[in-house]
């Protein structure tokens, strides 16, 4: 049946339907489009919702880490905000409460840390102290009935590990390990396409974390047990056993202590180690004090490999997948690191959650190191406890 004729200009609108009248009113008012924004705002600006609830931290230890990085990130956290803050240096603490607008209320030193027990807008206290302290500031921050995350690594043995755990238990709050890559994309998916088997079956790893560290720092301190394994090796030891999803068997290990080197009085400049997993995949892993910065792992499978450089930084992953006919670098955006890692602890608070790096999740490290520091002396391939 022929269309029927069109009589007149509201018959054309009416035929045309609305894809037609609406190019005929663009058309019209072409001289009428608004160019700025009408309401004096972008017309799709994301405006935040406010969160039902937040949690309030607590930062111990106003160091490098916790000045350069973790209070920065809380301007990027949703669910996170600082409340207050501990320190043994007064005037320090007085002008960073000053910036993050924290109440003078909200100040502490080591000696008044316990009436934290006191403050009810504290839920929860990130250790960013020497790794000696993080075993007490822990359990006296479960004892003041808050939540714990304590930075890696977990502490100084095995035995302090297994202590704060018991705390947080006997406390009934929650303790979580500050391994901040388990909470960032470019390792999140290092980790989904190790789980994928795309490019078989994981035959080996390789991992290196090395920088220069300059005397005085607490890295160099014995007595605050610092030294590259804990600081930095425990890095390629954790994404080891992250890619591998497993948990190894047997150790060797070289440590190396020049004598010429005065940084190098209490603590290895350099450890090599190699760990044994289940199945007889192999990883060898190195960190180094004194030498140029290089923070990088490959995870090597049957048909290809995957490639993380920059792996340990707080930015700048470079993710190489690799098989035998291609490769391609992937991208991702980055996340603060610590934002994201607050937040998940966070959530995990607000709804009662466990968290992805509880303390069981340092202390299996703290096994591993310490077999590793025996295969260092003793010349001998160590056995893991479990
Ligand atoms: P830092 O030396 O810069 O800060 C240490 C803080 O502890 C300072 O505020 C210092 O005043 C305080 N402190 C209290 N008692 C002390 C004592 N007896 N001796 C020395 N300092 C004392 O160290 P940092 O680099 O901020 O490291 C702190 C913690 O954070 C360590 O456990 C470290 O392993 C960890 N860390 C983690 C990352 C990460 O990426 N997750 C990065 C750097 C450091």
């Amino acid at each position: 049946m022929p269309a029927p004729p069109i009589s007149s200009r509201r018959d054309f609108l009416g035929a045309a339907g609305a894809w037609g009248a609406s190019m005929m009113a663009g058309l019209a008012s072409a001289d009428s489009v608004p160019l700025a924004p009408p309401d004096k705002q972008p017309v799709d600006v994301a405006i935040p919702e406010k969160p039902e609830k937040t949690v309030g931290w607590a930062i111990v230890g106003l160091g490098k880490l916790a000045l350069e990085e973790i209070l920065p990130a809380f301007g990027r956290s949703r669910l996170s905000r600082v409340t207050a803050l501990v320190s043994g240096h007064p005037d320090k603490a007085k002008k960073v409460a000053d910036v993050y607008g924290v109440p003078e209320s909200g100040i502490y030193n080591y000696e008044t840390y316990d009436r934290l027990a006191d403050n009810p807008d504290v839920d929860a206290i990130y250790i960013v102290l020497p790794n000696s302290m993080h075993a007490e500031y822990t359990i006296r921050g479960f004892q003041a009935k808050k939540h714990v995350l304590c930075e890696k690594p977990m502490a100084a043995n095995v035995a302090e590990c297994e202590a704060m755990i018991a705390a947080g238990r006997e406390a009934e709050r929650k303790l979580m390990i500050a391994y901040r890559l388990r909470y960032e994309p470019f390792n999140k998916k290092v980790i989904e396409l190790c789980r994928s088997e795309e490019l078989g079956p994981i035959q080996s790893f390789s991992a290196s974390n090395c920088q220069v560290v300059e005397a005085p720092n607490i890295r160099l301190s014995g007595e605050l047990a610092g030294g590259p394994l804990g600081d930095i090796g425990v890095y390629c030891l954790n994404a080891a056993r992250y890619c591998l999803d497993a948990e190894p068997i047997e150790v060797s290990a070289f440590a190396h202590q020049p004598e010429t080197d005065p940084r190098f009085r209490e603590v290895p400049a350099a450890v090599s180690f190699a760990m044994k997993f289940p199945g007889g995949v192999l990883a060898t892993c190195d960190c180094s004090f004194n030498a140029s910065e290089s923070r990088r792992y490959r995870v090597q499978c049957q048909k290809g490999f995957i490639d993380l450089e920059n792996a340990f930084s707080y930015e700048g992953q470079i993710l190489t997948v690799a098989s035998d006919k291609r490769r391609a670098q992937l991208q991702i955006a980055p996340v603060d690191h610590f934002a994201a890692e607050m937040d998940h602890f966070s959530e995990c608070i607000l709804g009662g959650n466990e968290p992805r790096t509880p303390g069981e999740e340092g202390l299996k490290d703290m096994k591993v190191m310490a077999a590793i520091e025996t295969a260092a002396k003793s010349g001998r391939v160590e056995r893991v406890c479990s």
